[in-house]
């Protein structure tokens, strides 16, 4: 007998309808003879609702009451979801974070999961119960508060408790049929992938790619738990995230990502010596801003020189505020924002292998006039900064230039 673990997404049980369908497939899987377990994410919108709500009472809502608050949606779901199943003649057990002993740390709005009670949930499982848990939230070691695990967190609950319970598959089920070798509204011809490596996987979940959340990635690569995206809408066959082979190498390219969520700041003149980089990347990282592409020129005269990084864009006018203070401080010269910046990037485990990948890229965008205004590449990715416009055309130019459309 094999133990699925399921994941449905906000709008896999958007509705009554939905919730009757995702009832419904989890019974067909337990009468195929398998045992469930499926995580469920809150009603599509719901968590934005929330939100929404606490913002209209407070600017900076406290972060406790916000997750006693978010992780109201997924018990509301994961509820409905056990009442229809029930409903429907298969005995089903709803459980909250805390009901199933999903322990994190101490962070709230981003905690982190420590343990799970796989002993709990195998209990019901045994005694032929399908168990629907509440996704994205937990209870915090020391003070046994609730938690939530960040946005899209349900991914990471269902990973974690696939790899707690040594799961045969987590079906991640969402609103798109697999992973595309590019936005299939961009490019006309993408093509769904059969499968993809764990390292691939993250460097997409990373570079903007939404369809998993990048830490439940992580815990599948640790865990070695496989990881099959598939569509509740149509139940085609998916996509399968998985440990890297021989055939995934000998493909030099298996995605091409593209970000618009970036602004780009430059710091010019500041002096070439020991500890400017420290203080300038300090400053930005204190206040909880991630830094991404970063370029420093050589210094022709050896005394100045001059950074640029990007940001993501909703950081931006903090981080130019930020820069802007700094620069005094450290007797550089002016700062500059742009805003109008993307980041188009391909991945490929077999970049590993293969030289001239890099080159092949710049080419394409030089053939069709994009600028490049940064670079930044990682054993197995390849970003290129350009000019907002020209994303469309730069994600289309290499997704050809790399063969990877379908015929
Ligand atoms: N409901 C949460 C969110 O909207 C968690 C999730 O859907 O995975 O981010
Ligand atoms: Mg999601």
């Amino acid at each position: 007998m094999a133990l699925v673990v399921q994941k449905y997404g906000g709008t896999s049980v958007g509705s009554v309808e939905r919730i009757e369908i995702v009832a419904q497939h989890i019974k067909e899987t337990k009468d195929k003879g398998n045992n469930v377990v499926a995580i469920v994410s809150a009603m599509a919108g719901e968590t934005d609702r929330l939100i929404k709500l606490a913002k209209e009472l407070s600017n900076n809502p406290s972060e406790r009451e916000m997750d006693l608050l978010l992780s109201s949606g997924e018990r509301v779901s994961s509820s409905l979801v056990a009442i229809k199943i029930n409903e429907l003649g298969q005995k089903a057990m709803a459980m909250t974070g805390r009901q199933c002993g999903m322990v994190t740390d101490e962070v709230h709005t981003k905690a982190r999961i420590k343990s799970i009670d796989a002993d709990k949930i195998m209990n019901y499982v045994n005694d032929g119960y399908v168990v629907i848990i509440a996704g994205f939230q937990g209870i915090s070691e020391k003070t046994g508060d609730v938690t939530t695990l960040g946005r899209g967190g349900s991914d990471t609950t269902a990973v974690a408790v696939a790899a707690a319970l040594n799961a045969d598959v987590c079906e991640i089920y969402t609103d798109v049929d697999g992973i595309y070798t590019a936005d299939p509204r961009i490019v006309k011809n993408a093509r769904k992938l059969d499968r993809i490596s764990y390292s691939e996987m993250m460097e997409l979940a990373s570079l903007g790619a939404k369809v998993l959340q990048i830490r439940s990635v992580e815990f599948g690569m640790k865990y070695n738990v496989p990881i099959m995206v598939l569509s509740s809408f149509t139940f085609n066959k998916g996509t399968l995230v998985t440990k890297e082979d021989e055939n995934m190498e000998k493909i030099l390219v298996s995605g091409i990502a593209q970000d618009k969520n970036q602004a780009r700041l430059k710091i010019n003149s500041v002096k070439d010596e020991p500890g400017i980089a420290s203080k300038i990347f300090n400053t930005i990282a204190s206040n909880n801003i991630n830094v991404d592409v970063i370029v420093q020129n050589v210094s022709d005269d050896g005394r100045t020189t001059d950074i640029s990084f990007t940001v993501p864009r909703d950081d931006a006018e903090k981080a130019y505020e930020l820069l802007r203070n700094l620069a005094k401080n450290i007797d550089a010269g002016d700062v500059t924002l742009n805003k109008d910046v993307a980041k188009v990037s391909i991945v490929g485990v077999g970049m590993r292998s293969h030289p001239g990948v890099a080159a092949k890229m710049f080419d394409s965008l030089a053939n069709e006039g994009i600028n490049i205004r940064a670079i930044s590449t990682s054993e197995i990715k390849v970003s290129c900064l350009i000019d907002e416009k020209y994303t469309e055309l730069a994600v289309r130019t290499l997704h050809d230039s790399f063969n990877l459309g379908n015929e």
